[in-house]
Formats: structure tokens, C-alpha cells, sequence
């Protein structure tokens, strides 16, 4: 009959459908894997394993489920609310043409934008190879010596040139010259960053830098309002007193401008949004900083290098990691982790898409319109030299030309209360020049287009050398070579397209094709993060419902989604602790307490805050060590500000003292920050300000759903408690003000603002119910990857809980290679670069502890996809006891000699002790599906010591 056959409609209209398109395991998968665990049901795994007296006191208050098209829907609406005019604002960012073949090939395609950090150079050579395009593109560009990939925006790479300044300068002075029109979002991020470092911030017309002692200033080249000023002599005066020149110039400007580094700037910076990323609120766009060679040492970033692989051919890796956070903590050079990637990807690719001629056809194009704007206005533009921007004499008339511009769909930027300025950039038209006349009452001189016109760049800084001579700037012109150029370096990569990323601490989730599509909406992408309030009203709503509904997974009562990394989140949550204690007369309280295991942006972080970081132990089992910690307690009570830690800890397990931990600290007076990275482990499930914490940042780029896009961007929220909530950042160049709240710690109010959608639809699409069961099952799938390799490794770290086999971890589990590398000379390294043949990205390596792997399934991950990767580690493990025992000497063995290439596979003189078969197909199911590394492994010494970090000669490919 076919009525029996009707099902009841609930089942039919399935809303919460995404959940289990999210949740890689389905119901019998998880019915399996709780057997292998021992464990009787997910919610009896989940009591076990998470403490009872963490558990969150009620639900998550989330609207209800949505499906992936109602979820859109919705979104769109409010994106509707965002009004999108023609932006004639400028102020560091401008409308752009992305290039359609980088738009889908790039922004928009998985390969990209889901691959990870290029810590294992073997398998990230194509995203490296972009990374080094962009360096050279901005050395060429900027006339430096050598440049990182990448900044998180302008505003906080002229933050850390000042602080680079200040390492590597001999100047005694504490001062820093400001030039009074540099764009007004640097100076008051620099003006938050100089404090509590102690240094003053002096801010004067440009022409008096160096008149009196700074160790550095820094000028805007052009500058906001236009004027085009030669360097040459603020550099000598400067020079003279001891301090170092920093410029933030503008790319496109440099086309056609004498570039900084021929004029004696010691440090330039900038941003490259309008190398094709659209303005998007404000982000993300990547910025620059580039250096003299004599301070590369000190550069803070990632910056990437020319090394060589094992058979001698050129490969890319991160070169001098032993800058960076994870290594120096405290004395790292800055806090930088997460940058800004993929959007770096796209600016470099924009210059390989345009080539030099193409990029000085646009500047000359923007320049020429520029002069004969200035023509038609004649006595009112104020300035003398200029490349694209003018400001306009307007007396009275100011609000009022304002508002004729917003009448007729277009946003002039107000510069005081007598004049306007206008930025053109590649967008603008003949008719937009029309348009913005006519606000004037005036209009063009139409021949002046056909005679052409000469710029209003001075002769003297008219830029006469070459760039970008490169061939990969030269060869990619034709859209059919750009898209297979394109489509070669993804083929090089392993990203989540491919396989998963078990990666640690990182959260290499699903990042859903719905999550990403509303990023590139006009409505989202096309607004100036300095237009007026009213046309920004669907972001206003977007904040409001997002940290809204982070306050609920969370437990705390306000949320800034302004810091643009994780490390951004960890520097304003300390910065509101001090401003904090500083409101109670006790800035004295200085001392910040970090456990050994902590990441290494905490140190960083607290470091920059101007806090004394205090290290206390861990005991064996990865907890902390409380008898330490009250020690350290008592002994700093008087200046104690503030504990760091990570919950579940970095080590992956549920510390069960975490109440006592919170509460022993702020009874001497402290404030506990809980580093959020590991909220996949929490949501729905214990919520850390209410179990202790009074400030978390999260990384909505690991939780939240927001793709790594290769190292970047990210969203790092600073969640605080009611009594913090005073103090969380303020943006006064976007007209955000406050009394108590700490200064702006991103260019842009909203930060990266345009990936924020990411997280909305995920939050709307799973409602608490499918967030809830992401944890769990993200605690499921990593103690399920526990049990099958418990009998093969040892499990670091783990609850012991009986019956639990494996042990019982939260959703990472650390697996210890170090008693294998005694028994056999085979590391936690080898076994990572082994992986790459079985077709995986390696674990985290060797953090939290040296000589370990730490893996995170994820929920999303599903149980074939776990098997695939357990079985792959079980095969390694048999493949290290083959040279335990003497199968395979130490020196000759698949692991060691891992990731194998075909080149080399394909040797007429195969001389290993292993036959090619055992290095290519160590298991079947490579025959189907084989991922072909492209290089062998990286020499990480040889590239640090010989570093080169633009691109290579052609000749080093021959
Ligand atoms: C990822 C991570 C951070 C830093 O976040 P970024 O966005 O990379 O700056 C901080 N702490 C922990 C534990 C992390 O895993």
C-alpha cells in the first residue's frame, strides 16, 4: 500500500539537515567507535570525561535551527541593511577589480582557503611559492631589502615597526614622531600599542621629522589627504638623531613613485587591499612590512625562503622560525601567529595577473583622472602634489557636500570642518569624474581626456626603476595560463579538498561551502569600514547577533570581534586586565602567571602589555602543578595581575582542579584569561566564564568554522566578564568611543569583518542542539583515535579513566614518539614526513612537547576518513618496529627517507634497502588515490643560512 510508505513531515522538512552534514560520523559509525572505546553511549563518554563541576548551569539560548538555504536567506536580509555606495574615502582602503580568475580560482576554491599554515614545507610548496611572489613583489615595489607574508593590517604593521624600530635602533629616546597625516586608524592603534611599552607618541607635520630626538618616525607616503612628499631629507634628519625612518606607503603609488627604500627609509609598511581584496568593511587585507637586510633578524612574521630539498633541488620553507613566538615566548620579536594569508595569495596574485606594465597602466590611469579632477576644481583643491587623492577646499559647505555626495550615491571623506577629500582608484570612470564634479556644481574638461594630462607627481619623485622584472610577473597574462599557474600550485598542496588535517590545537574543521559564500556578497564585501554608521546597519546587526550568540557559547557578558588573530584577542583581553587594575590604583599588579605548556602568543602577548610573565610547572600528567602555582601566588600576591591558561589544557586533558586553579588566583588578587583555542572542546558543554575565566579570546578560525586560508585570516573575539566589559576596545576613527575602553587594536572596527559571516551561518545552521553535538562528538572522535593507537604509541597524556581505553582525552590526544626515536632513531618528524606518503597532512608536531605528535580528529571527520588515518599510523608503527628489528638499518629506511618524490622513485639506481613499491603504496589503497609530494624534504639549516626570500632565479630550476 502506498500509504504505509508516508512518513511524518517532520522527517521530511528535516531542518536541522547541516548537522549532519557538518558531523562526519553518523549514527552506526558512532555506535562503532563508542565499542572500540568501551564506552556505553556518547553521553556516558561525555560524564566520564568532561568534570561534573565544570558543567555549564544551563543551555545555550541560540534561535532555532536553520537550514542552509533558510540560514542564507536570513543572512541576506541583513546584508540587505548594508547600504553600498561609490567609496571616494580612501583612508587606506579603496574599491577594487578582483580579477574573475582569482576571485573563484582563489578566494573562492577550497584548495586555498582550507589549507593550513605551511609548517610542513613538503606539502605547502604551492602556497609558498605565492608567499614568495608577494615578498618580492613588495621588495620590488618598496625598493627594501627583504619583506615577510604577512601583517595583519596596516595599522599593526606600523605598531610592530615600531617596536622593531625601537629593538634594533641605538637610539636612547623613547619617542616616536608621528606626521600629522598619516591615516588616522594607524595613529590611534599605534597610540594603543606605544603606552604600555612606555613610549611617547609625538605627532607632528611631516617636515619636522627628525627636528627633535625619536628613535623612530613615521610618515604616510603619499599622505591621507594626498600631498606626495620626497623622503630623502626627513630620513637624513632623522638619521641625524639617531631614530630609523618608517614609511607606509601606498603599492599602487609605488608604481610610479621613487620608491622608500631609494630615499633612505629604514622600514616600510603598508597594506595591499587594493591589489584586488575588496574593501570588506575593513578586512581581511594583508599588509606588508618590509626592512633593510641588517634587521631581517628582527622582523617579525612569517617570512618565507629558498632552501633546497634532500636531493638538492629548490624548495620553499618558513625560514627563520627561531624568531617567532613559539620558540623566543616572551622574547619573541611579536605575537604574530595567524596572519593574513590568502589574502596575500590574492594581492601577490593580482601582480602576477597585471604584471609590471599592467599595474603602471592602472596607477598612471588613477593618476591622470586624478589631475584632471584637480583641473576642474581649480582653486579649491588644497593640495600641491598628488597621486589619487585630493582634498577640497569646502569653507561652509562641508556637511553639506557631504550629503550632495551620499544623495547622489557617494561617500566623500570629511578631513576637518572646511574641507572634504575624494580618492579615485581603479574603478573610477569618466562618468564617476562627472559625477563627483557635479557635486561641485562643475564639470570636466572632456578634451583633457583625449590630450591626456600630465600627473600632479612631483618630477623628482617620478620613480625610474625597474620591478617586477621577474618572469612569473611577465608570463601569466593570458587568463588560460593565469588559471593553469593557479590550478599547479593548489595541485602541490594538501589541504582539507584532499585529506584531513589532524592537526593539534588547530581545529581543521569543515568549513562549509554555505559559510563561505555570503564573504564575497556585495553587500558585505563592497562597504568602506569608515562610511557613515547608517549605511553600515547589516554589519551593525551581523556584531550585535554574532557576539550575542558567542556570549552564550561562551558564559561571558560582552564580546569585541575587533582583534583580527587569536594573538590580537590575548593582547586586548590582558590590555583590559591592566586598564582593570590600573582603574583600582594598582598598576603596579604586573605579574602574569603562564604554565609551562602555554602557546606561545601567551608569553608574547603578556609581554607586549608590558606584564612580567612568571612560568609555573606541570606535573606528569599535564595539569598544573598547584602546589607550584600557590607558591608563585603567594610569592607575587602584591603585583599579581594575571593567569593564562588553556582549558581543556594544551596537553588535551579536562583538568579537574580548574574551579580551584581560578579561584587560588584571584584570592591574591589576579584575573584568570582561559586561551580559548580549545573551545571545540567546550561549547555546549562547560562554558569558561562560568566555570572561572574573566577573559577568553576564541579563534573563530579554529572553532567557529573560519578556514585557515593557509595561515590567515583569522577572528580572534575578546570575551570578558560584566565588570571588564567597560574596557573592552574602542575606535574612535570609526566614531566608537568610550572613556574607559582601551584604545583600537585593529585598522578597522569590525576587523576582518567580512569572514565574521563564516561563523554566523554556522552558529544559525547548527543552533545549540548541533553545536553541542560537534563537541561531543569532536571529544568522541579523538578518544576513538585514542583507543585504536593506544595499543601501538603511548598516549602522553590522559584522564586514566577505567574502562576508557586509551585513557579518556578531551578532542586531541598526544601521541609520544620519543621512546621509539631511542629504541630506533626514527623521530616524531620522521613519522610526520612519512605521512605525507600515505597521502595526510602530520599532527602538530612537537608542541606542546617536543617529540610528539598531537592529533585532532575533529567532528567532522568521518569514521572511514579516522580509519583511514589510524591505519596509516598502526602501518608506521609497523613499518619503525621493521628497523627495531634490523629489517631496516637506522640510517636506510622508508621513514627517515620520507616524503618520497616520483623523481626520485623513478631512479634508474635505486640503492635503499626498501623497495620502491614499500615507499610509494605502503597500503593498498594508495594505488587508487596517491597524493605525489613534490619535493623531498626541506634542508631547514641550509635556507636560514643562505636566506633568500624573493623569487629564485630561473636558472635554480635548470
Ligand atoms: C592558535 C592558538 C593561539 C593563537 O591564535 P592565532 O589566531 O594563531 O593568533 C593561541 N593559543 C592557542 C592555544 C592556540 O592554539
Amino acid at each position: 500500500m502506498l500509504m504505509s510508505a508516508l512518513k511524518p513531515l517532520g522527517e521530511l522538512e528535516n531542518a536541522a539537515e547541516f548537522q549532519a552534514r557538518h558531523i562526519g560520523p553518523d549514527a552506526a559509525d558512532e555506535a562503532a567507535m563508542l565499542s572500540v572505546i568501551g564506552a556505553a553511549s556518547r553521553r556516558a563518554l561525555i560524564e566520564a570525561i568532561v568534570p561534573a563541576s565544570i558543567k555549564r548551569s544551563q543551555g545555550m539560548q541560540l534561535p532555532g535551527v536553520a537550514t542552509e538555504a533558510q540560514a542564507l536567506a536570513e543572512l541576506k536580509a541583513v546584508a540587505a541593511k548594508n547600504k553600498v555606495l561609490k567609496s571616494y574615502i580612501g583612508q587606506g582602503y579603496y574599491d577594487t577589480l578582483t580579477p574573475g580568475v582569482i576571485l573563484r580560482n582563489i578566494l573562492e576554491n577550497p584548495a586555498w582557503y582550507t589549507a593550513y599554515t605551511p609548517y610542513q614545507a613538503e606539502i605547502s610548496q604551492g602556497r609558498m611559492e605565492a608567499l614568495v611572489n608577494f615578498q618580492t613583489m613588495v621588495t620590488d615595489l618598496t625598493g627594501m631589502a627583504i619583506a615577510n607574508s604577512s601583517m595583519l593590517d596596516e595599522a599593526t604593521a606600523a605598531a610592530e615597526a615600531m617596536t622593531l624600530a625601537a629593538r634594533v635602533g641605538k637610539s636612547k629616546s623613547t619617542v616616536i614622531f608621528v606626521a600629522d597625516d598619516v591615516l588616522p586608524q594607524t595613529l590611534e592603534v599605534l597610540r594603543t600599542r606605544a603606552k604600555p611599552l612606555g613610549f611617547s607618541v609625538q605627532v607632528g607635520a611631516a617636515a619636522e621629522a627628525g627636528q627633535s630626538e625619536c628613535f623612530a618616525a613615521l610618515v604616510q607616503y603619499p599622505g591621507v589627504s594626498g600631498e606626495v612628499r620626497g623622503l630623502q631629507a626627513l630620513a637624513d634628519a632623522v638619521h641625524a638623531q639617531g631614530g630609523l625612518l618608517i614609511v607606509a606607503a601606498d603599492l599602487l603609488a609605488l608604481t610610479l613613485l621613487k620608491a622608500p627604500g631609494e630615499q633612505g627609509a629604514d622600514i616600510a609598511v603598508g597594506t595591499t587591499q587594493r591589489f584586488g581584496m575588496p574593501m570588506c568593511n575593513g578586512g581581511p587585507h594583508a599588509a606588508y612590512m618590509a626592512c633593510k637586510d641588517e634587521y631581517k633578524r628582527n622582523l617579525p612574521g612569517r617570512l618565507v625562503g629558498v632552501s633546497v630539498d634532500v636531493h638538492g633541488n629548490p624548495a620553499y620553507r618558513l625560514a627563520l622560525q627561531t624568531r617567532e613566538q613559539h620558540i623566543r615566548r616572551e622574547k619573541a620579536t611579536s605575537n604574530i601567529c595567524t596572519a593574513q594569508v590568502l589574502p596575500a595569495v590574492v594581492a601577490s596574485m593580482y601582480a602576477v595577473y597585471h604584471g609590471p606594465q599592467g599595474l603602471k597602466r592602472i596607477a598612471q590611469r588613477v593618476a591622470s583622472y586624478t589631475a584632471i579632477l584637480a583641473q576642474a576644481l581649480g582653486e579649491r583643491v588644497a593640495n600641491g602634489s598628488a597621486f589619487d587623492t585630493l582634498e577640497i577646499k569646502t569653507g561652509a559647505a562641508t556637511e553639506a557636500t557631504l550629503a550632495k555626495a551620499v544623495a547622489a550615491g557617494m561617500n566623500f571623506r570629511r578631513t576637518s570642518a572646511q574641507s572634504v577629500s575624494v580618492s579615485l582608484d581603479e574603478t573610477t570612470t569618466r562618468a564617476d569624474l562627472a559625477a563627483i564634479l557635479a557635486v561641485f556644481g562643475l564639470s570636466a574638461d572632456l578634451a583633457a581626456f583625449e590630450k591626456g594630462v600630465a600627473t600632479l607627481i612631483p618630477a623628482e619623485l617620478q620613480r625610474t626603476s625597474a620591478y617586477l622584472t621577474h618572469p612569473v610577473f611577465n608570463r601569466y597574462h593570458s587568463e588560460t595560463e593565469m588559471l593553469r599557474y593557479l590550478r599547479a600550485l593548489a595541485d602541490k598542496d594538501l589541504a582539507l579538498d584532499r585529506s584531513m588535517i589532524p592537526l593539534g590545537s588547530c581545529t581543521m574543521k569543515l568549513n562549509a561551502t554555505s559559510e563561505m559564500i555570503p564573504i564575497t556578497w556585495p553587500e558585505f564585501a563592497g562597504v568602506h569600514p569608515f562610511a557613515p554608521h547608517d549605511q553600515l546597519q547589516g554589519y551593525a546587526q551581523l556584531n550585535e547577533q554574532l557576539t550575542g550568540w558567542l556570549c552564550q557559547a561562551t558564559g561571558y557578558a560582552g564580546i569585541s570581534l575587533q582583534p583580527n588573530a587569536g594573538s590580537q584577542g590575548e593582547y586586548a583581553g590582558l590590555l583590559a586586565i591592566k586598564a582593570w587594575h590600573e582603574s583600582r590604583g594598582d598598576a603596579h599588579r604586573k605579574i602574569c602567571l603562564i604554565p609551562e605548556s602555554a602557546h606561545g602568543t601567551n608569553p608574547a602577548s603578556a609581554q607586549m602589555v608590558g606584564m612580567q610573565v612568571v612560568v609555573t610547572k606541570c606535573d606528569k600528567e599535564g595539569n598544573i602543578d598547584l602546589a607550584d602555582l600557590k607558591a608563585k601566588c603567594e610569592q607575587h600576591a602584591a603585583n599579581l595581575a594575571a593567569i593564562m591558561i588553556t582549558y581543556p589544557s594544551t596537553y588535551g586533558v579536562f583538568d579537574t582542579h580548574v574551579k580551584e586553579i581560578c579561584a587560588m588566583v584571584k584570592s591574591h588578587g589576579g584575573r584568570v584569561y582561559v586561551d580559548g583555542a580549545n573551545m571545540n572542546a567546550l561549547v555546549g558543554v562547560a562554558a569558561p566564564g562560568e566555570f572561572g575565566g574573566d577573559v577568553s579570546h576564541l579563534n573563530l578560525h579554529k572553532t567557529f568554522c573560519i578556514p585557515h586560508g593557509g595561515g590567515g585570516p583569522g577572528v580572534g573575539p575578546v570575551c570578558v566578564v560584566a565588570d571588564l566589559v567597560p574596557y573592552l576596545p574602542a575606535h574612535r576613527s570609526a566614531g566608537y568611543q568610550s572613556e574607559t575602553a582601551i584604545g583600537a587594536v585593529s585598522a578597522a572596527p569590525l576587523g576582518n569583518a567580512a569572514v565574521l559571516p563564516i561563523s554566523w551561518m554556522y552558529v544559525r545552521m547548527m543552533a545549540a542542539e548541533g553545536l553541542t553535538a560537534a563537541t561531543e562528538v569532536a571529544i568522541l572522535s579523538a578518544n576513538y583515535v585514542a583507543a585504536r593507537l593506544a595499543d601501538a604509541y603511548d598516549i602522553h597524556f590522559s584522564g586514566n579513566i577505567a574502562g576508557v581505553k586509551g585513557g579518556g582525552v578531551a578532542h586531541e590526544c598526544i601521541l609520544d614518539i620519543r621512546p621509539l626515536k631511542d629504541a630506533t632513531g626514527v623521530g616524531a618528524e620522521d613519522v610526520a614526513k612519512r605521512l605525507i606518503d600515505y597521502g595526510f597532512h602530520a599532527p602538530t608536531l612537537s608542541f606542546p612537547v617536543a617529540g610528539t605528535l598531537m592529533v585532532e580528529p575533529t567532528e567532522s571527520e568521518s569514521k572511514a576518513e579516522l580509519d583511514r588515518f589510524c591505519d596509516a599510523m598502526l602501518a608506521i608503527r609497523a613499518e619503525i618496529a621493521q628497523v627495531a628489528d634490523g629489517v631496516w638499518t637506522r640510517e636506510d629506511n622508508p621513514l627517515v627517507n620520507a616524503p618520497h618524490t616520483a623523481e626520485s622513485l623513478l631512479k634508474a639506481d635505486w640503492t635503499h634497502g626498501y623497495s620502491r613499491e614499500v615507499a610509494a603504496y605502503p597500503v593498498a589503497t594508495l594505488r587508487r588515490q596517491k597524493y605525489w609530494v613534490p619535493v623531498g624534504r626541506v634542508d631547514n639549516v641550509y635556507g636560514d643560512r643562505n636566506l633568500v626570500c624573493s623569487c629564485p632565479p630561473m636558472t635554480a630550476y635548470e
